[in-house]
């Protein structure tokens, strides 16, 4: 017997394996004391260096390299839902394919559990109402309550676009009741028979397709691709129907959930109530009730950014990815995974479909479809016989703004006819601030961040300079920094405010409205916007790819794109795919039944093929030359890519390494290193950044080459390599 043995010997205690949430290599073993009940997927509580951190007992057989004596004690079980297998093996896979540890993968579904579980508040309305002074916030808030109840306060103000302080003055006065709730208190469920919109013959057809799957109870996944406006969205909730009728739980994935206000607002109309939302900006007690009402099968849908893929669903019967054309389903940070492709293994693991949804698919999706891994269904018309925006191009070249200026004559004179027929209009540029750059104009000097290899950009609003990567602001400095030149500095180029300030002086009489990641914060003032612009109380939207996204507003019949060469400029892989696809996502904002839409897109080069795929709108035949010329390449969705990014907190650790990778570089037939080669963004956030790019055949595994790759490099104090498996950034 071990002299460090601390028990009296009798029976052996088990040992389990104990997955925790740290970037450790995989499971630690615990010993389980004998009147311990433990089995895979309990969420324990063990030592760790002298504190006790919470775990999940996973399945890994138990390590039996380290002696037991040496074992510390599993502490105690949780008094929470297990973490299901089907999550278990998710999280597996996720930790293989994207080269992570599986601690730091588990603890996206893990991490709602830390904080205290502090009773909710929600509120009801009055009965009866007490006679009070009565606004139009406060109306907006009776109606949502009168649609359902009770509501959460964030719900409430997401859902009528109020502040805060018109809650608390409604509850002062006595219009509100608040009532506390206990954690895990159920969802209302949503009713799968509460009288929908009727659906058109073709709908019709779209919907049983995707009612058959789910009915099937088995894993297959379907892209429903149609235009803008053809009604997918009412189509997919038919399935998420069928997935209520049958008693499971249904995942909806949106790209911007913050922001997406209207979709819920759809979604209750369907059902009567609202989904359960889920999404990082949540309070946490919020978010600890929804994570417990869904594992206890209590939220029957939950709509969610892409941390809902780690949600502990008993009873997943449908995952909806809707938008899955978009870049914002990739996380850059931490565990680097794209929310889109995950959402496809998640359904497998659980047996059920999944449904990718948009009007411009992305390369990879049609790919599956045309390899026969993934069906499609089709929505070719707008509902209700509307028909597609008209595009025009503006050739800059041609007819260019007045001096000074950024709207073409025509563009004006469209923006200009839409006001006078009591329309609205908007015009996108997809840029923040004022100006992206400002130089001396007596010595040339241009303002950089010193942190990024980036221009610092003018918020004038703000009378600053800032660095759209890490930050960095300072005050628009009187005098050029470099020749000391008084009032020197000047802007160049358009940002949003800048076209704001234009458009005050052209259309001085239009009730504008800027729609930008800095003026649209969060959910409360999306909502508000929206509303503003349902009503009316808009003539004239200004935006970013804020306003690219979903909205539907049917009194918006003219789009004017400023620049619309702007997301082709830097030319990596996928910058004509997704030019084409937020610009059509932009101009399918445009029109409706009684009033088509118009579209007109400034731009240097008209003949450039995503301007024409524009023009014509025939954006199948430019995804099959676009395909073309990937396939040639081998590049995806016809091969595999994986980054390495080298990063430093010196230029010559970075260069090092990015030396010793290059040189260990794996060769073989299928294989190509692209680098080392300094990063577009050689410097961020004061890091030096090298990049190597694998390119492997579509048959060949990147991750074995990778493991392989990087066991070959000793990586230095300061410097670390990241992996990203199937990047779509490359700066
Ligand atoms: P998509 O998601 O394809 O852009 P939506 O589902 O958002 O299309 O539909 C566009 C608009 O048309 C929405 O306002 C929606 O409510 C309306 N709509 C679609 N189908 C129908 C229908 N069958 N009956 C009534 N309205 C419909
Ligand atoms: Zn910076």
């Amino acid at each position: 017997m071990s002299l460090f043995q601390s028990e009296p010997s009798g029976e052996r205690e088990r040992r389990v394996p104990v997955l925790l949430p740290y970037p450790f290599p995989g499971p630690f073993d615990y010993r389980v004391p004998p009147d311990m009940d433990v089995k895979p997927g309990d969420v324990v509580l063990v030592p760790l260096n002298r504190r006790e951190e919470v775990g999940v007992v996973w399945d890994a057989p138990a390590d039996q390299s380290v002696p037991e004596h040496k074992l510390k004690r599993v502490v105690g079980v949780l008094d929470t839902p297990p973490m299901g297998e089907s999550l278990r093996r998710f999280v597996d896979w996720i930790a293989a394919y994207t080269l992570s540890p599986p601690g730091e993968v588990m603890a996206m579904a893990l991490r709602v559990l830390s904080g205290s579980a502090r009773p909710v508040v929600r509120y009801r309305r009055a009965d009866p109402l007490p006679v009070v002074r009565m606004t139009p916030p406060r109306q907006r808030v009776l109606d949502v309550l009168a649609r359902q109840q009770p509501r959460l306060a964030a719900e409430l103000l997401r859902e009528a676009g109020v502040s805060p302080a018109v809650l608390r003055g409604m509850a002062d006065v006595g219009l509100l009741v608040a009532e506390t709730a206990a954690p895990g208190a159920p969802f209302i469920r949503p009713d799968p028979d509460h009288e929908g919109p009727a659906l058109s013959a073709q709908q019709q057809g779209v919907a049983a397709a995707l009612r058959d799957g789910v009915a099937a109870r088995a894993f297959s996944v379907t892209l429903l691709d149609g235009v803008t406006g053809s009604g997918k969205t009412e189509v997919y909730l038919e399935a998420v129907a069928a997935c209520l009728r049958a008693g499971r739980q249904a995942l909806v994935m949106l790209p911007e959930i913050a922001l997406s206000s209207q979709w819920i607002e759809r979604f209750q109309r369907r059902f009567g109530v609202a989904p359960a939302v889920w999404h990082s900006d949540l309070p946490s007690r919020v978010r600890k009730i929804t994570w417990q009402a869904v594992a206890e099968g209590q939220a029957p849908v939950v709509v969610g950014a892409r941390s809902s893929l780690f949600l502990p669903f008993p009873d997943l019967g449908l995952i909806v990815v809707d938008e899955e054309h978009e870049a914002a389903f990739k996380q850059q940070d931490g565990v680097v995974y794209n929310a889109r492709d995950m959402a496809v293994v998640r359904a497998r693991f659980c047996d059920a479909p999944a449904v990718l949804v948009s009007a411009t698919p992305s390369l990879e999706t049609v790919a599956n479809v045309e390899a026969g891994r993934y069906a499609r269904l089709r929505l070719p018309s707008r509902h209700g016989g509307a028909s597609m925006p008209v595009v025009t191009l503006v050739d800059l070249r041609d007819t260019p703004p007045e001096r000074g200026r950024f709207l073409a004559p025509g563009l004006v004179q469209a923006v200009r006819e839409t006001l006078a027929g009591g329309e609205q209009a908007m015009l996108f540029l997809n840029r923040r601030g004022y100006a992206p750059l400002t130089l001396c104009r007596h010595c040339g000097h241009r303002m950089q961040c010193p942190n990024c290899t980036a221009w610092l950009v003018e918020h004038r609003t703000r009378g600053q300079l800032l660095c759209h990567h890490c930050g960095h602001t300072i005050p628009i400095p009187p005098e050029c920094p470099a020749c000391g030149a008084a009032d020197s500095l000047t802007p160049v180029g358009p940002g949003i405010e800048r076209i704001t300030e234009e458009a005050a002086a052209v259309f001085p009489d239009a009730r504008r409205l800027i729609m930008a990641s800095d003026t649209i914060s969060g959910p409360h003032a999306a909502a508000a916007a929206a509303h503003e612009i349902e009503a009316r109380a808009v003539d004239l939207i200004i935006g970013t790819q804020l306003v690219a996204k979903g909205w539907h507003f049917p009194h918006l019949t003219f789009v004017g794109v400023v620049d619309a060469d702007l997301g082709l400029a830097g030319g990596e892989l996928r910058a004509s795919e997704r030019t084409v696809q937020l610009l059509h996502q932009v101009a399918g904002r445009a029109g409706r039944a009684e009033a088509p839409g118009r579209v007109m897109l400034q731009t240097f080069i008209p003949d450039h093929p995503v301007m024409q795929a524009l023009l014509q709108g025939d954006l199948d035949a430019f995804m099959a030359s676009e395909a073309e010329s990937r396939r040639d390449g081998e590049w995806p969705p016809y091969g595999r890519l994986a980054a390495l990014i080298v990063s430093a907190d010196s230029a010559i650790v970075a260069d090092t390494l990015a030396r010793d990778l290059g040189w260990s570089a794996p060769r073989g037939d299928g294989i190509v290193v692209l680098g080392p080669a300094p990063a577009p963004m050689s410097l961020l956030r004061g890091r030096h950044r090298r990049r190597l790019l694998l390119k492997v055949r579509r048959d060949v595994a990147v991750q074995p080459i990778l493991r392989a790759w990087l066991g070959t490099v000793k990586v230095p104090r300061g410097g670390r390599v990241d992996v990203d498996v199937d990047p779509i950034s490359f700066l």
